[in-house]
């Protein structure tokens, strides 16, 4: 199957969700046929929700669609590495790829902090691929929070 990247709509929740007065971070579910199952942005704000990350959000969403608690075989693309809190949400979704922008090392618990995927007790380890519009990514996030200073 040909890839296509669906980064640019999850670019597009992020802008959304920077209107919302939202942490700039979206998140779309794609399914194994490539159809998009779901997309979101941040809402910890609007829900007053700490958990309402953009992964999470999408996630939900998706298996609300197919009706099911996990995600076989679905990809997740989201525009900063995820925090543990979604990395090991995606692990227990059995998420099969995730395509991740900006690194984050404040936050993120992928590539740095508590590396969820590289521990034992992550019971499935999707493929990793980042890096994808990091910089569009990093960008809306400095501004983000360049403009709240
Ligand atoms: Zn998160």
């Amino acid at each position: 199957m040909k890839f296509i990247s669906h980064m640019e709509q999850a670019l597009s929740e992020a802008r959304a969700a920077a209107v919302r007065g939202e942490v700039p971070v979206g998140a779309v579910v794609v399914g194994p046929d490539g159809q998009v199952l779901a997309s979101a942005g941040n809402r910890t704000r609007e829900d007053h929700d700490p958990t309402a990350h953009a992964e999470i959000l999408a996630m939900r969403l998706a298996c609300a669609v197919i009706g099911s608690e996990r995600l076989v075989g679905c990809d997740l693309y989201v525009t900063l590495e995820p925090c543990p809190m979604c990395a090991s949400a995606i692990s227990q979704a059995r998420i099969a790829r995730l395509y991740y922008g900006a690194g984050d090392p404040k936050s993120g618990g992928v590539a740095q902090g508590p590396r969820v995927f590289a521990h034992r007790q992550s019971h499935h380890v999707p493929e990793i691929y980042d890096g994808l519009a990091a910089e569009e990514s990093e960008a809306l996030l400095k501004e983000f929070f360049a403009n709240r200073r």
